[in-house]
């Protein structure tokens, strides 16, 4: 059984509709025993984290769904401050794809908004207009929760969904498919042998 953390809510319809009915709301899930956890996402971000800790040789690992108003009410904070409160010494997040600050356009007033709750999310799109840079605003704000980044470039996570046709956008397509990241223990899940197909 894999848990989805799915975000329905939001200022723009491109996270309205979670595509597993059945799945609990939640904006981010921690697991402490490797359960496979997966977030679901079109044009925002899926955060994955994996934390060490001292007690045991079981990583804690959780999922976060940052849209911008998630993003602004502290999600990946609060799930940061989750680990920590389980243990966690050493937490390594991957930033998935999500719509790049080139191509995320925001009305003037909300991209005023956003940038004085976090600087430096402000950006112009491509086409000078008002813009949101999600992913490099939730890297500069783990990095500065002295969370480890994990490198992009090698496996594309940076690639923007709008551009990149490989990857779901609700933007461009304006369907429900969503991109899934999913993190387990690969130990703790062959044992429980529930979990391959
Ligand atoms: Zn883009």
């Amino acid at each position: 059984m894999v848990s989805f953390a799915a975000q329905p809510s939001g200022d723009t319809n491109d996270h309205q509709v979670s595509a597993i009915p059945e799945a609990p709301e939640a904006d981010a899930a921690i697991s402490e025993d490797g359960t496979p956890l997966a977030v679901l996402t079109a044009d925002c971000l899926p955060v994955v984290f994996v934390a060490e800790r001292a007690d045991t040789s079981v990583p804690l690992t959780a999922v976060a769904h940052a849209g911008r108003r998630g993003l602004l009410d502290g999600v990946l904070q609060n799930t940061v401050h989750e680990l920590r409160e389980r243990g966690a010494h050493t937490i390594t997040a991957w930033v998935g794809p999500a719509i790049c600050g080139s191509c995320y356009e925001v009305p003037e007033n909300m991209r005023a908004e956003s940038a004085q709750l976090l600087p430096g999310i402000e950006t112009e799109t491509s086409w000078q207009t008002p813009g949101l840079d999600l992913p490099g605003a939730a890297r500069a704000l783990l990095k500065e929760l002295d969370v480890q980044v994990a490198d992009t470039g090698a496996d594309h996570s940076d690639w923007c969904t709008l551009e990149h046709d490989a990857l779901y956008s609700y933007r461009r397509d304006k369907t429900t498919s969503r991109l899934a990241g999913v993190v387990w223990v690969p130990s703790v899940a062959d044992s429980a042998g529930k979990d391959t197909p």
